[in-house]
């Protein structure tokens, strides 16, 4: 049974979600502030995390940067709940490392979609490509979910991983962000050109100097580059 936290200090909202899930057959764990969102997240950490971005205490933006640069919980995916005036927030939530936000008010048909979604997608794409790939310093173990530049393992989150191995898998072939949206999210997935370029200029930031191997196409997308 895949297992969801919760951080959230409204109680109604909690109660709404732990409903909806635990009819879907969730388990379900929850924490009405950052601090303690963050330490059920270490002793225990689930398969997905709900934050809300406006809590008492440590907001959810610093929560979100805290389990994300954590060994321990940088591998699980955030999907953040954002209230509708805090559109600027979202941006920021992706930068971050969330992997994807739900706005308020939500419909619990929607979020469990999406959740379900982000959860397939960590699991199906880790298994089902297993092979090792490697280009110039850059090493991508699907299997471990980890990327290593020069032997040097890099924390990738969740969107990152994806879009790197997404590219990487073809190199020289040009991906329009839509494909990349499709690829990474389900192709039910609304979210900005603007969200994408976000992930990428952080992708492009961790790998470094092998951040060149991610090559801007002008009018056109992103794509991988091939070995010469
Ligand atoms: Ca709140």
């Amino acid at each position: 049974m895949k297992q969801v936290l919760i951080i959230e200090d409204e109680k109604d909202i909690i109660e709404l979600l732990e409903f909806n899930l635990r009819k879907n057959g969730f388990e379900v764990k929850y924490a009405q502030s950052g601090e303690d969102g963050l330490r059920l997240a270490r002793t225990s950490p689930p398969d997905i995390i709900l934050l809300d971005l406006m809590l008492p205490g440590i907001n959810g933006l610093d929560i979100c940067k805290l389990l994300k640069t954590d060994q321990k919980t940088g591998h699980i995916p955030v999907i953040m709940l954002t209230a509708k005036d805090e559109e600027v927030d979202v941006v920021t939530g992706l930068e971050v490392g969330a992997d994807d936000y739900i706005t308020k008010p939500f419909s619990p048909k929607v979020l469990i979609a999406r959740l379900r979604a982000l959860l397939r997608r960590n699991t199906e794409k880790g298994e089902t490509v297993k092979k090792v790939l490697k280009a110039g310093p850059i090493t991508i173990d699907p299997g471990k979910h980890s990327v290593e530049i020069d032997n040097q393992q890099i924390q990738l989150t969740a969107t990152e991983f994806q879009l790197l191995l997404v590219l990487a898998k073809r190199p020289g072939w040009v991906f329009n962000r839509t494909q990349l949206v499709d690829d990474i999210r389900g192709e039910d997935h609304i979210i900005t050109d603007r969200a994408i370029d976000v992930q990428i200029a952080n992708l492009r930031k961790k790998l470094g100097d092998a951040g060149e191997f991610i090559q801007t196409v002008r009018g056109a997308g992103y794509r991988f580059r091939e070995n010469e």
